[in-house]
């Protein structure tokens, strides 16, 4: 092993700014500045972002992520410009990470499988992938685990507990938990299926700690996904590691409660214009009495929450996806 392997050990994080009058200023004038800028309306054409009547428009304000829009017409615009900037990072699809040590190869170093089981599940991944490009995308290609399980190569828990080695987080029992019960309404279903993944319980330690939001995924962690859920809960996630067909058992479930949710999930397909995005946006603000709106890009989701006299999610699913 070489020695340059150790130099980020002496890398020392760069010494402060000495404490000084003047930085107390900048640093008051700085906090000053943000504050203003919460208060100010997001409306990119509004004439009253600066002026006193801004303030008095406070009954009427709505908020949209952490800052406010002082009208409808406002809002619709802001919207446009976020929607725009989500739906742009939809269609720049993030590549998943690879960095990591892949699945086969941690059950195998954990003996869990044989070499010959591996390469005939590489193989039949292989040929899978070959066929899936002749088709029309749509279905999700069989992950490695998937095919080792239907191999009976390794059981899922074996699965789900190299997949958690390979990520460093921890498995959920997700078999043992009714946590999920209590955010079954949080995210819309389709983002749910599509990703993967699933809110598993939320924790409030105490009043000066942020929520924190347990996320299980099953064969790889989406980090977009979950800093999105932060931002829509304004709250702190952490991923743990579900097995398929645990995830499987409560989307079944899901899917024959959805009947009676509280939470109204309205989707639209093939949408790419921020403007057309921005529209719907305020004719819902409109018929629930929004409040609050926060939206985020989750997969191929533009995913729009209204919260008002009750709650509405709207699902944008890109054309391009
Ligand atoms: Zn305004």
């Amino acid at each position: 092993m070489s020695s340059s392997q150790h130099d980020w050990a002496l890398t020392l994080p760069p010494a402060l700014p000495p404490f000084t009058e003047e930085s107390l200023v900048a640093s008051a004038r700085r906090g000053y500045r943000s504050l203003r800028r919460r208060w100010l309306c997001l409306g990119p054409e509004c004439a009253e972002r600066d002026g006193l009547r801004a303030w008095c428009k406070l009954p009427a304000r709505i908020q949209l992520q952490d800052g406010w829009c002082c009208s409808p017409e406002c809002l619709q615009a802001a919207v446009a410009a976020l929607a725009a900037i989500e739906l742009r990072r939809i269609r720049m699809a993030p590549l998943p990470h690879t960095h990591r040590v892949p699945l086969g190869l941690t059950l195998l170093s954990r003996g869990i499988i044989t070499a010959p089981q591996l390469r005939a599940a590489l193989e039949a991944q292989h040929q899978a992938q070959h066929e899936a490009q002749g088709q029309h995308q749509g279905s999700r290609p069989a992950r490695i685990g998937e095919l080792l399980v239907r191999d009976n190569a390794a059981s899922e828990e074996e699965v789900a507990a190299g997949v958690a080695l390979q990520w460093a987080r921890p498995t959920f029992p997700l078999d043992q938990s009714q946590g999920w019960r209590q955010c079954r309404n949080w995210v819309p279903f389709p983002v749910l299926e599509a990703l993967r993944m699933l809110p598993l319980h939320c924790v409030h330690a105490s009043a000066a700690a942020r929520r924190r939001l347990y996320v299980g995924f099953t064969q790889s962690i989406d980090f977009h996904a979950l800093s999105a859920l932060a931002q829509i809960f304004e709250c702190q996630t952490e991923s743990c590691i579900i097995t398929e067909s645990a995830l499987n058992r409560v989307f079944d479930e899901m899917r024959a409660l959805s009947a009676q949710a509280q939470v109204q999930d309205i989707s639209f397909d093939h949408i790419d214009d921020a403007a057309e995005v921005a529209g719907i946006t305020r004719q819902y603000a409109k018929l629930v009495q929004a409040r609050q709106i926060r939206l985020a890009a989750l997969g191929p989701f533009l995913w729009v929450r209204l919260r008002g006299d009750r709650i509405i999610h709207l699902t944008f699913r890109s054309a391009s996806s």
